[in-house]
């Protein structure tokens, strides 16, 4: 066996309350590593010949993988990977969180969980070692998140104290869902404790659609040692040392700080469902930030990350002279649970994150859904009849609660719309209110089904600078997967971090990344192979993508659709440094043929042939002949 990996993974068929151990043979293990490529393989195997096509997301055929990679637990910060069909792009998602779960996982002995079939009734998963038990979670069904998760943790927490008194410091890490995931909102996500989350393609409700309220692990075994313990010390050693060092200020504030400061530079900040990208909100630099407003340094964060990015916020509330504490939201939650709705201040934007969670939404997913109902609001497509009575006013923090309640609940006609992802819920108010579908669309500011992370694209001041970021990435809108026309550059460095798998805040260079995965693994990997490895899951990740169904495809008469929003295409930004700037339709086809021709595929966005015959993809080929031109 390779260093690093625990050396099994767990198949568990909750339609028939078993568990089976799995291995992969060694060259799978190799040409796919863990993660998120791995994911999309083993995901793709179990469902490539139902066809893709026929599988239902929300079914019991679906599967829903946790996995990690050889580095976690040997590594300064990496991640937990979720994965399986996505019930909003219909392709294959990569969705990343952190915690120790990762480490539990391993120290207990898996390299990850299969999920298959549905179980009758609700149930959690207690993984101790290498015993798995499905145990009734019928009691925790229906709570929100925090009381679940308390509920779930004492009830083990109990019986380990019973078992062995004295002996168990550690709350368990658990994965789990709330409301929004058991009633299939497909913007819901997996929440990893109370502020963590794997938040994009809508594993919550996939996880929901299982009849699975949560998951949580405990292992005790030693950790698997590296295969060459003194180049793993070496390279642990100067990385962790040299992040502490260059991310000094990220240390700090986390990603939280960047609000006021990095949306002005860029002008890349959703406003209004994105109407506006640039702001004059410049209140506070670092200091004043962290003392003055709400912010108080506490690092904490995931296994041995040297960074712990995670920052606790002291929250006001307007009615009661008590504060809440939370996890300080992040700079995208920030955007899609404030800027998005022209709600800037902190307390608030707090408030709507943690509500977000407490329902286990995927607070940038589902705060594009709801800013895009906030727009069509405003354009009078929607009335107040539609809403159910509901203001949808810009800066109305009590409305956008009470619409993601509505959405969480499916209820009237326009929550149940809502609950089913902006692209989708765009379809059913145009048919509806009979419009053509594209007017309604041109305010849904997704790609694939996956509305946008925080990053808009036509100021190019933001890493986002590409017109084709969103368009074609494999992983939609999606900010932490975007395109480039280059190969080099996204969206390989994200798949080979989803992979490993290391956290992107924490990755060092490919090359580095390469030397981690060779002393880990023992196995020889160098940056072509490991770009061999992330262009197979993009590979794989394209065809589910294109293939889609059963609901909605990506394809048209055999072209690919990739395409922006009307909206990024048409509108110039109104305000800011780059004021009057928009994608420009011509730079958007040079750089999409750019793209299809440095990714190897053909002039309709179809991967080639021989291109994938050459990475090892036999079947992945033969499957897009469904969909490629006669
Ligand atoms: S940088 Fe933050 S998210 Fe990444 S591993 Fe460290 S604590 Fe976790």
């Amino acid at each position: 066996m390779p260093g690093g990996y625990a050396g099994k993974f767990a198949e568990i068929d909750l339609s028939r309350g078993t568990v089976r151990e799995v291995t992969f043979p060694e060259e799978v293990l190799k040409a796919y590593v863990g993660g998120r490529a791995l994911g999309a393989w083993i995901t793709w195997q179990r469902l490539k010949d139902k066809p893709w096509e026929a599988v239902d997301p929300l079914s019991p055929d679906n599967v829903l993988v946790f996995l990690i990679g050889p580095v976690n637990g040997l590594y300064p910060g990496s991640r937990t990977i979720v994965t399986g069909k996505s019930p909003l792009s219909n392709g294959i998602l990569g969705s990343s969180a952190g915690t120790w779960f990762d480490a539990a996982m391993k120290m207990a002995g898996w390299d990850g969980f299969i999920i298959t079939g549905r179980a009758t009734s609700p149930v959690y998963i207690w993984v101790f070692d290498d015993k798995i038990e499905i145990r009734d979670a019928s009691k925790y069904w229906g709570k929100r998140m925090t009381e679940a998760m308390k509920g779930i943790l004492r009830e083990i927490r109990d019986e380990l104290a019973k078992k062995r008194p004295g002996r168990w410091p550690m709350v368990p890490p658990i994965a789990l869902i709330g409301p929004a995931g058991e009633n299939l909102v497909r913007n819901a996500c997996v929440m990893f404790g109370q502020y963590d989350a794997a938040g994009r393609g809508g594993y919550g409700a996939v996880m929901g659609s299982k009849n699975l309220k949560a998951i949580v692990v405990y292992g005790t075994k030693p950790l698997p040692e590296p295969a060459n313990k003194d180049a793993w010390k070496t390279l642990w050693t100067a990385l962790a040392q040299r992040n502490i060092q260059r991310y000094g200020a990220y240390r700090r504030w986390g990603t939280g700080r960047g609000l006021w400061q990095f949306g002005w530079w860029t002008a890349s900040l959703p406003i209004r469902n994105w109407q506006d990208e640039w702001h004059e909100k410049i209140v506070a630099g670092p200091q004043e930030y962290e003392h003055g407003l709400w912010v108080r340094v506490f690092w904490a964060g995931c296994w041995m990350c040297t960074q712990h990015c995670y920052k606790t916020a002291v929250v006001r509330l307007e009615d009661r002279p008590e504060r809440l504490v939370s996890e300080l939201p992040d700079y995208e939650n920030q955007a899609t649970q404030g800027s998005i709705l022209d709600e800037w201040d902190p307390d608030q934007i707090c408030i709507n994150t943690m509500f977000a969670s407490e329902l286990g939404l995927d607070t940038i997913g589902i705060g594009g859904t709801v800013a895009f109902a906030f727009e069509l609001y405003e354009k009078g497509i929607l009335t107040r009849e539609d809403t159910g009575g509901l203001e949808l006013k810009w800066g109305d923090s009590k409305a956008w609660r009470a619409m993601l309640e509505k959405v969480t609940k499916r209820e009237g006609w326009l929550g149940e719309a809502l609950a089913r992802g902006e692209y989708r819920a765009a379809l059913e108010i145009a048919r509806r209110k009979g419009l053509p579908p594209e007017k309604v669309l041109y305010y849904a500011i997704q790609c694939k089904g996956i509305e946008w992370g925080a990053h808009g694209i036509r100021s190019k001041l933001d890493y986002t600078r590409w017109t084709i970021t969103y368009a074609v990435s494999v992983q939609g809108g999606d900010h932490t997967s975007i395109a480039s026309p280059r190969l080099e550059d996204y969206e390989i460095t994200p798949i080979i971090n989803d992979t490993g798998a290391f956290c992107s805040f924490t990755a060092p260079p490919i090359e580095e990344r390469a030397m981690w995965l060779t002393a880990v693994t023992g196995w020889s990997y160098s940056v072509d192979t490991l770009k061999e490895v992330a262009m197979r899951a993009l590979m794989i990740q394209r065809a589910a993508l294109l293939l889609g169904g059963p609901d909605v495809r990506w394809v048209r008469d055999g072209k690919a659709i990739d395409e922006n929003p009307g909206r990024m295409m048409e509108e110039p930004l109104p305000s800011g440094p780059v004021k009057g700037r928009r994608v420009d339709p011509e730079e958007f086809k040079r750089e999409l043929a750019t793209y299809y021709e440095t990714h190897g595929y053909d002039e309709n966005g179809i991967p080639k042939s021989e291109v994938l015959r050459a990475l090892g993809l036999a079947d992945v080929d033969e499957a897009l002949n469904r969909i490629r031109k006669k």
